[in-house]
C-alpha cells in the first residue's frame, strides 16, 4: 500500500471558476505544478477528489465531464504530472437533474471515492493527506483517517474565516498547493516509511 495525496481540483489545483463546464475555463493556480513535482518526488501517489455537483444541478452537461477530465490530465502530463486516479461525484441532495439528484455516499465529505480510491489504487489512507480549499475537504481527511489541509487559494481564505462550527478543523493551514506540499515534503522526509 502507498500513501497519497488526495486533491481537490477547483481552487485548489486550477482556478475556480464556478462550475467548469469547458477545458478552456481550466488556469492553473500559480505554483501549483511546482507543488504537485514536490509530492510526486515524495514518492506520494496523486489522486484528485472533486465534487462536480453542478451536473445535478443541471449546469454542467453530464458528457463535459470525462471531455474536462481527459484535458485536465493531459495539461498536467505536459507539465510531467502523472495522476494515479481522478474521483468525480456529479450528485446533489438538491440537484434538478434525474438520476443525479440524490443523497450520495460520494459527496465530499462523505468518504465514498476516497475509499474507492484506495480500493482500486491500493492506497494507505491512514498515512495519505487530502488537501482542499473547504471545510469539506478537510472534513473528509478527518471522516477517512488521513491528514487534512486547507489552502488559502480558492475558497480558502473565505472559509477560514468563518470556519463552520460543526466542521473539524484543518491539521494544517497553507497559503496554497506549494506551501501545502512543502509542508507534506518536509513531514514525508522526517518518516522511516520508504
Ligand atoms: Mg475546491
Ligand atoms: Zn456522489
Amino acid at each position: 500500500m502507498k500513501p497519497a495525496v488526495f486533491l481537490d481540483r477547483d481552487g485548489t489545483v486550477n482556478v475556480d471558476v464556478g462550475y467548469l463546464c469547458h477545458p478552456d475555463q481550466i488556469t492553473l493556480l500559480s505554483r501549483a505544478i511546482e507543488g504537485l513535482r514536490l509530492l510526486r518526488d515524495c514518492a506520494l501517489e496523486l489522486v484528485i477528489i472533486t465534487n462536480q455537483a453542478g451536473v445535478a444541478r443541471g449546469l454542467i452537461p453530464p458528457e463535459q465531464l470525462p471531455v474536462i477530465q481527459r484535458a485536465f490530465l493531459r495539461l498536467m502530463r505536459s507539465n510531467g504530472i502523472s495522476f494515479a486516479g481522478y474521483y468525480s461525484c456529479p450528485h446533489h441532495p438538491e440537484g434538478i437533474l434525474p438520476g443525479y439528484r440524490r443523497a450520495c455516499d460520494c459527496r465530499k465529505p462523505a468518504p465514498g471515492l476516497v475509499l474507492q480510491a484506495a480500493r482500486e489504487l491500493d492506497l494507505d489512507v491512514q498515512h495519505s493527506y487530502v488537501v482542499g480549499d473547504k471545510p469539506s475537504d478537510v472534513q473528509l481527511a478527518h471522516n477517512t483517517g488521513a491528514t487534512g489541509i486547507l489552502v488559502l487559494t480558492g475558497e480558502g481564505r473565505k472559509h477560514l474565516e468563518n470556519y463552520p462550527g460543526d466542521c473539524s478543523p484543518p491539521h494544517m493551514v497553507c497559503d496554497d498547493l506549494y506551501e501545502a506540499a512543502r509542508w507534506i515534503a518536509a513531514r514525508e522526509g522526517g518518516s522511516s516509511r520508504g
